[in-house]
Formats: C-alpha cells, sequence, structure tokens
C-alpha cells in the first residue's frame, strides 16, 4: 500500500509569521491523521520557523528547491547540508515554475535529483507537459523525456526515497484541471517508465503525486485513481481550512 501525500507548494507566498500562524490554525485540524503524509513548501526563510511550529506533527517539511554542489561559490544558493541541518527532509526540484523562469533543464534536475537522494532528503520531481505539447500528442513522448534524464543513474534504495509529480503545465495555477481519467494514463505511463529504471517492486511502492488546480472539489475523483497517490498542491494549500479539505480528501 503506498501513503497518500498531500503536499503544498507556498510559492512565494507567505512570511514567516504567516507560516506560524498557519500552522497554528492548521494543526489541531489535521490531529489525528495518521493514514496521509502531509508536506509543506514555505520559501527558504520561513523553513526554520515552520519546522520549529509543526515539530512533533509528523509534518514534513520540504523546500522548494536546491543546489546540487556540496558548497561554494554559488550566490543566491542552498545545499542539501544547509536544509539537512535545519531539518527539512523533502524538496520540489524541477518545478515548471523553475524551469519556465529559471531555465532549469533535465541535466539540471538530475544532478538535484541524485544530490538530493545522495543526502537522504526526499526530491519531489516535477514533470509535465505544456498546452501545445498535449495539443499536438506529444505529452508521453515529453514526459518521458523528462523522467528518463531528470532520473538518470539515480540510485533509490527505497520506493519513498523518491516521489514524482506529474503537472501538466497548462494545469497549474489555471483552474483548469486534468481529468482524473487524463491523469491517470499518464500517471500509469510513468508508472511504467519507474518500472523500467527501477524495477517493478519499486515503482510499485512510489509515491506518484498529481499536480494542477487541485481543490477540495475535485482531489477525492483524483485520489480514486489507481496511480494517483496524492496531491502537490499551490493556491489551496495556502488556507489551512481548504488544506485540511485536502488532507482528508477521503471524508
Ligand atoms: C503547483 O504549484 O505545483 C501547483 C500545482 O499549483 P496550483 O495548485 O495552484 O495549480
Amino acid at each position: 500500500m503506498r501513503k497518500p501525500v498531500i503536499a503544498g507548494n507556498w510559492k512565494m507566498y507567505k512570511t514567516d509569521d504567516d507560516a506560524v500562524s498557519f500552522a497554528r490554525d492548521f494543526l489541531p485540524k489535521v490531529a489525528g491523521v495518521d493514514d496521509v503524509e502531509i508536506v509543506l513548501a514555505p520559501s527558504y526563510p520561513s523553513l526554520a520557523a515552520l519546522i520549529s511550529a509543526v515539530a512533533g506533527s509528523g509534518i514534513k517539511i520540504a523546500a522548494q528547491n536546491m543546489h546540487f554542489a556540496k558548497e561554494g561559490a554559488f550566490t543566491g544558493e542552498v545545499s542539501a547540508d544547509m536544509l539537512l541541518a535545519i531539518g527539512v527532509s523533502h524538496v520540489i526540484i524541477g518545478h515548471s515554475e523553475r524551469r519556465q523562469y529559471f531555465r532549469e533543464d533535465d541535466e539540471m534536475v538530475n544532478m538535484k535529483t541524485k544530490a538530493a537522494i545522495a543526502k537522504g532528503i526526499v526530491p519531489i520531481v516535477c514533470v509535465g507537459e505544456t498546452l501545445e505539447e498535449r495539443e499536438k500528442g506529444e505529452t508521453n513522448n515529453v514526459v518521458r523525456i523528462q523522467v528518463e534524464r531528470g532520473l538518470k543513474n539515480t540510485a533509490v534504495n527505497e520506493p519513498s526515497s523518491l516521489i514524482i509529480a506529474y503537472e501538466p503545465v497548462w494545469a497549474i495555477g489555471t483552474g483548469k484541471t486534468a481529468t482524473p481519467d487524463q491523469a491517470q494514463e499518464v500517471h500509469a505511463f510513468v508508472r511504467g517508465l519507474l518500472s523500467e529504471t527501477f524495477g517493478e517492486d519499486t515503482a510499485r511502492g512510489m509515491r506518484i503525486l498529481y499536480g494542477g488546480s487541485v481543490k477540495p472539489d475535485n482531489i477525492k475523483a483524483l485520489m480514486a485513481k489507481s496511480d494517483i497517490d496524492g496531491g502537490l498542491v499551490g493556491g489551496a494549500s495556502l488556507d489551512p481550512a481548504s488544506f485540511e479539505k485536502l488532507v482528508k480528501f477521503y471524508m
């Protein structure tokens, strides 16, 4: 059984005060939720405050990016060791906004993914096609390239040490969600690719999240699909009441 993961990507929203007040409001709402892994990805300056605020709750904290080098003259960057030192356990890698605005390519995604895994940080590796690519019938091809290049030579011991997020670019922040069938089709395809790379048993245990305008009113139908193991959520993760509904999708 794959434990579902509901991850909130706060992007460049919320100061550390906002993050702590979210935690104060949110923690009692999800006390006792054991069957869903909850991950929150605030901006770098809020990581430490949020980690303290959720201590003891089981909620995992992710960074939204990370550099692949151990250390060095990389102004503005943050390393895996720096994240580990404050208690970060997950990191989002290759989000489409990083690919689009910061020119991250599959090679960079690969270096970051390998660096995270080597340090024991769980990468949430994002893949997904643009609207143009979907309309041209290139979805599987684009996703295949992103998965194969992004995960090349990645050593995974446990299925839980890597999470994939399928996020069609046309669905992110647009209010347009892939239908559960559209998402399931790509998720099954991705699981097949993971199986080729890591073997069937490992692939069967890996979580593949869907992202792209996930909301309280569509999560249940998405989660009913056999290869959808959770959500990577932007907008609807910013409000504690809305994120609570996502975490409790099964109710
Ligand atoms: C995201 O940031 O990964 C995302 C899917 O955003 P939204 O839920 O707002 O579409």
